[in-house]
């Protein structure tokens, strides 16, 4: 290599930068969300249990839900805890869950005494169904989570009536699938509790922040106590009513939350938009599969997500993803998560509170085996995906800068 300046006639990719979720370029907060938290500010009033936009967002998001309850809460993680928590599962009970999925909706059940068993998913959508989860059904089942991955809903008719059948709580961990739909029915109103995240890189966000929904009396009064440390907030006698922590929303979160509520039906209606113009344009391209969408479900692209066959592309969603960041600058994510649920630390060594390995020291040994032919579902599914960033602010020309993308990396990779 010679020392020398930078030759300056070398070609340079030209790379178009993509709007991003984690800054300005893809997120709408503006100057509604500017104008609540000043309101909020200059109130002085700043917890939920005395102000009024938490309230106000709870109630709104509950109107567009259609659901009789919802409650704000500090993250998706929090939701998904305080549902838990609502079931009251007895220490060693077991809670059915997905074994892609973020970590965030699986922890919860640990610290709520359960069991997660973990069911295999649809290779083709990345979710469970009801075939997967009726393998992991015992007379220990205490409830199902299911998650709507990358904003495709589950097959919540079947799942529902398997559940049903049997009398079994279904929570919904609706954090990527806001308004997602299957049968006219949005997401996250259809099972027991469904379960929100306004992490920053979701459909609308507040940094951090969560929601819990229900149309259940029962459900949502030990939600709602249980983001109050179980305190009886308005009753004659008050008290701390049973174990739970401070998981409160403040009414910063709630003004920014509110704001952006309102900007939620067009963020999804432009994510669909978006996605169903890439979808046309990458039809018939030989060695990937564009998304799986059943004609029951409205998708509502968190992320957009291909197949990748390495049959046909050299080295499969890694090659393809390496050639759109060294060609293009696109930064897209194979496998979604580096390995399945189950092959984590947490679960693998049981490593939870001490060296107690509680609540696993309960656990049904078939429960806990985590042997790889038991997923077949997941490992092809995580071998296959490349998760591609998908936002509301991209424009023709960002998708058909994504489409030619693909297109010359496949031609090269094939
Ligand atoms: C983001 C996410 C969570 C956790 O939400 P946080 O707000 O990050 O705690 C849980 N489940 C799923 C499916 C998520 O995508």
């Amino acid at each position: 290599m010679v020392n020398t300046l930078p030759n300056q006639t070398a070609v340079q990719p030209t790379v178009l930068q993509l709007p991003s979720d984690q800054d300005a370029t893809g997120r709408t907060l503006g100057a509604e969300e500017i104008a609540l938290v000043t309101e909020a500010i200059q109130s002085g009033t700043l917890t939920s249990t005395k102000g009024k936009f938490v309230k106000a967002l709870e109630q709104k998001f509950a109107e567009l839900l259609g659901v009789k309850y919802a409650y704000a809460c500090s993250s998706g993680s929090a939701a998904v805890h305080v549902a838990v928590a609502a079931i009251d599962p007895e220490p060693g009970d077991e809670i059915i869950t997905t074994s892609v999925t973020d970590m965030g909706a699986l922890t919860p059940i640990l610290y709520q005494g359960a069991i997660p068993v973990f069911a295999d998913v649809d290779p083709k959508t990345w979710n469970v169904t009801a075939e997967t989860i009726e393998r992991c059904l015992t007379d220990r089942t205490k409830a199902i989570i299911v998650t709507h991955l990358f904003g495709n809903p589950c097959n919540m008719t079947d799942i529902m009536a398997l559940a049903n059948a049997r009398g079994i709580p279904v929570i919904e961990d609706t954090a990527q699938a806001f308004l997602a739909q299957h049968n006219d029915q949005y997401v996250g109103s259809i099972g027991t509790i469904g379960c929100f995240s306004l992490q920053q890189g979701k459909h609308i966000t507040t940094g951090e922040g969560g929601i819990v929904a229900t149309n259940d009396d029962a459900i949502a009064r030990r939600m709602f106590l249980f983001i109050n440390k179980a305190f009886g907030y308005g009753d004659p006698n008050p008290d701390h009513y049973f174990i739970a922590l401070n998981y409160r929303m403040n009414e910063l979160t709630g003004a920014v939350a509110t704001a952006q509520l309102s900007k939620l039906n067009g963020v999804v209606e432009r994510r669909r938009a978006a996605a169903a113009k890439l979808t046309e344009k990458l039809q018939g391209l030989p060695g990937i599969e564009t998304p799986a969408v059943d004609s029951r479900n409205v998708h509502v692209y968190w992320k957009y997500c291909l197949r990748v066959d390495s049959n046909v592309v050299t080295n499969g969603a890694v090659g393809l993803a390496k050639k759109l960041k060294e060609d293009k600058g696109i930064f897209s994510a194979p496998r979604y998560i580096q390995k399945p649920a189950f092959q984590c630390e947490i679960f693998e060594k049981q490593r939870t509170f001490g060296n107690s390995r509680f609540p696993f020291t309960l656990a049904r040994p078939e429960a806990v085996d985590y042997t790889p032919a038991k997923f077949p579902g997941t490992f092809e599914g995580l071998e296959k995906v490349l998760v591609l960033p998908w936002n509301e602010a991209y424009t023709d020309e960002h998708i058909d800068y994504i489409a030619d993308a693909i297109k010359q990396a496949l031609a090269q990779l094939s």
